[in-house]
């Protein structure tokens, strides 16, 4: 019944977004910034914040409601270090949106993923990097399979596992070997592609690029996303796309400004509480410079929606290729 109920959900969400352009298809917010772990690559952590207070999220989240979000999804740092995430998921739920969260599954026991269940969580991603924890990053498949298991168990929500490329993964058969276990139980999985360094777009190690297309194989197989971009990036080749971030999707970061995305955060960096229909349409005809080389799933995903559409005909301020790109690593598939 749950997974009906998200179905009708989804279905509503898609009409909507293909029919209306004038509200974000997907939100992600930030109720902490603190994690408890410090992957080599990530720049989205620290170790020492507090989280945002739930009456602050609380009001976060009715004016993402206002703004008629589809998806709201919350991330972090690691978003179960916050006290009060099982009633920011609930009002989520009230304001009409898909609930998600983007964890490392450190903290899921089968208690805490039964109160996710009565929360009313619609989606939970973990990004699972390697088979063996190492010093580039400790999500791993042997720390992280009895949480998968418990997540196999109890969860009524939709899981999906992201396996990743690049970035400084040493082994990349890695990423086949953590989406073939996700598959057996009965999680869909998805592939992310890190690219670092000094932000020029490479293509894929040979073997590198093997595993890729294992993984997409294993993901036709099992209707997982498929990220169309992902070809472009596995080659060395810039995409042409029209990035909608500011207005089809946000990126609300812990002082409630709202930025393109995690790796543009600066712009346009207004509060969330300011931003009107107005930001939404400008943004949705903006330019952003450093399209044709992200990686950033979500964004290229939700794009899709308005592909053939609305050519984008206002320049954006320069924006820096991001450094480290990791963000398909935190955004896929949910
Ligand atoms: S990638 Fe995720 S788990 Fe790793 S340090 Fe960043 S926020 Fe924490
Ligand atoms: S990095 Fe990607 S998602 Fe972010 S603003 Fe640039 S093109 Fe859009």
């Amino acid at each position: 019944m749950r997974a009906l109920s998200r179905h009708v959900r989804e279905a509503a969400l898609v009409a909507k977004g293909a029919a209306l352009t004038d509200h974000p298809i997907m939100a992600h917010i930030i109720p902490i910034r603190r994690c408890n772990l410090s992957c080599a690559y990530c720049n989205e952590y620290d170790d020492f914040s507090k989280p945002v207070s739930i009456e602050v999220m609380e009001r976060r989240i009715d004016l993402l409601g206002r703004l008629k979000t589809g998806v709201i999804t919350l991330s972090g740092g690691e978003p179960l270090l916050h006290p009060d995430l099982d009633r920011i998921i609930g009002r989520i739920r009230k304001n009409k949106a898909l609930a998600g969260l983007i964890t490392n599954g450190y903290f899921l026991m089968p208690d805490r993923i039964r109160q996710l269940n009565d929360a009313g969580l619609d989606y939970l991603q973990i990004s699972i990097d390697n088979v063996m924890p190492d010093d580039v990053s400790k999500k791993s498949l042997k720390v992280l399979d009895k949480k998968l298991q418990m997540l196999a168990e109890h969860a009524d929500f939709h899981i999906n596992i992201n396996s990743v490329l690049g970035g400084g993964i040493k082994t990349p058969e890695d990423a086949l070997t953590v989406g073939r276990r996700a598959m057996e139980l009965g999680f869909t999985s998805t592939v992310g592609i890190i690219h670092d360094g000094d932000g020029q777009l490479q293509p894929l190690a040979p073997r590198e690029r093997a595993v890729f297309l294992a993984m997409k194989e294993l993901e036709k197989k099992h209707f997982s996303r498929l990220n169309y971009f992902q070809e472009n990036i596995a080659n060395g080749r810039p995409s042409d796309w029209r990035c909608r971030a500011g207005s089809r999707y946000l990126y609300v970061c812990e002082d409630g400004l709202v930025h393109y995305c995690s790796q543009q955060r600066g712009y346009p960096a207004k509060p969330l509480e300011d931003y009107t229909l107005e930001d939404i349409r400008r943004e949705y005809l903006t330019k952003k410079s450093c399209a044709p080389l992200c990686t950033i799933s979500c964004v290229h995903q939700i794009s899709y929606f308005d592909f053939f559409r609305a050519p984008q005909t206002i320049e954006s301020a320069p924006l820096e290729q991001a450094s480290n790109q990791l963000v398909s690593i935190k955004s896929a598939g949910v």
